[in-house]
């Protein structure tokens, strides 16, 4: 353990004070004993214990003797960077961070709940938070309107405003957010597109656009998109997605994804995805950069659950763990600069960490139509540390 000097005569003189013999010893706030270390953004998958001071990785090693004030005993069980869900409704209320954070995410984007009219009440949240938590701001003013939808008014996707609440938000807002399905926007879709990148790009900020029975073509739709902007609810079947008539990939989607467009999971309740689509799709090569749950507080009781099984839908389709703990947590960091030094263990980086459990067994997956199917694994989220700190189980 690096200390300055300060530290260095602090600890030495409590040491002399308490008149403990291992005077020197470096001694940690908490380890994480013996759990499977998968961190994907050190290429690490092995049994190695996580140890942490100050609310920060100190160690990965695979025996840490040195004492600890708290151990965690993690063998048999999955110790990842804590998990990063970009596409989330938890700034809808105070409740949701504290709820979702329990699943082990320990940041997350809220993915347009608020316009420029409510946007101070979500960003509140965010601030609020016990975790990470960003905002997208939604092009249309009323932010999402279910189920009506916030831009058959074309008026409502008002640029000025929407750069006001980013102005008056610029410490939790990191993107823009445009809802592009036929039931929100319409035929009004390219140019609510069109509005909601001229904000983005104006604050050199990343688009993500949820897509799904667009009115346009997709390809259209992808022609407006810059590197890192993201497309949420890749696997959406009906009209105007990412497969032609005969199920074959549209060439614009990889070319998409070679320009630098993200593509994301972005599971939800209604019309985002089925499991004919995914299928399909994957065995083209179209497997997701992200997970995102689309969470909010009723999540629980739906097919989304939580963040770890929406990972194992995808595990389920042949997707490596390695894998799919990259997708909900290096990957996710990378897409917004506020998430710089977390979806990582490195030495250095804050200390949050998901521990899951990986059952082996028969367990049932809902897409959004109702349609099961049975996978063999399933992660269960199982502990969570933010900051260094265990976080209690409610
Ligand atoms: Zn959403």
């Amino acid at each position: 353990m690096m200390m300055n000097r300060r530290q260095f005569v602090a600890t030495a003189s409590v040491a002399f004070l308490l008149g403990r013999s291992k005077a020197f010893a470096a001694t940690y706030d908490l380890v994480i004993k013996g759990g499977r270390v998968i961190d994907p953004s050190v290429s690490l998958d092995a049994v190695r214990d996580v140890a942490i001071v100050g609310g920060r990785i100190a160690a990965v090693e695979a025996n840490v003797t040195a004492e600890a004030a708290e151990t965690i005993d993690a063998r048999g069980r999955i110790v990842a960077p804590g998990l990063i869900d970009i596409h989330t409704h938890a700034g809808r209320s105070k409740e949701g961070p504290p709820m979702c954070l329990q699943d082990g995410v320990t940041g997350w984007v809220d993915a347009g709940s608020g316009g420029a009219d409510n946007m101070d009440a979500v960003a509140a949240v965010a601030r609020g938070a016990p975790q990470i938590g960003r905002c997208l701001v939604n092009i249309a003013r009323t932010g999402v309107v279910t189920p009506a939808g916030e831009l058959h008014d074309i008026n409502a996707a008002n640029v000025a405003m929407a750069e006001a609440a980013i102005l008056r938000n610029r410490d939790v807002v990191v993107g823009v957010k445009a809802r592009l399905s036929d039931n929100v926007a319409g035929d009004n879709d390219l140019e609510a597109l069109r509005r909601a990148q001229q904000v983005a790009t104006s604050f050199n900020l990343p688009l993500m656009i949820h897509v799904g029975q667009n009115h346009s073509p997709l390809r259209s739709i992808l022609a407006l998109l810059k590197r890192g902007d993201i497309v949420t609810h890749i696997y959406a079947p009906g009209k105007n997605g990412i497969l032609d008539e005969k199920g074959i990939l549209h060439p614009e989607v990889m070319a998409a994804r070679r320009r630098g467009v993200l593509f994301d999971f972005g599971n939800g309740v209604s019309d985002h995805f089925d499991w004919d689509t995914v299928d399909k799709a994957t065995r083209q090569g179209l497997w997701p950069d992200t997970f995102s749950t689309d969470w909010n507080t009723s999540s629980k009781s739906s097919g989304v659950v939580d963040l770890p099984n929406v990972m194992s839908k995808l595990l389920m389709f042949g997707m490596s763990l390695n894998q799919a703990v990259a997708c909900a947590t290096v990957n996710a960091a990378r897409c917004f600069p506020a998430f710089d030094d977390r979806g990582t263990l490195n030495v250095g980086a804050p200390a949050d960490v998901a521990i899951m459990d990986l059952r082996e067994g028969s367990f049932d997956f809902l897409d959004n139509y109702k349609g099961t199917r049975t996978g063999r694994q399933r992660l269960f989220p199982s502990e969570t540390v933010l900051n260094g700190k265990r976080v209690a189980r409610t």
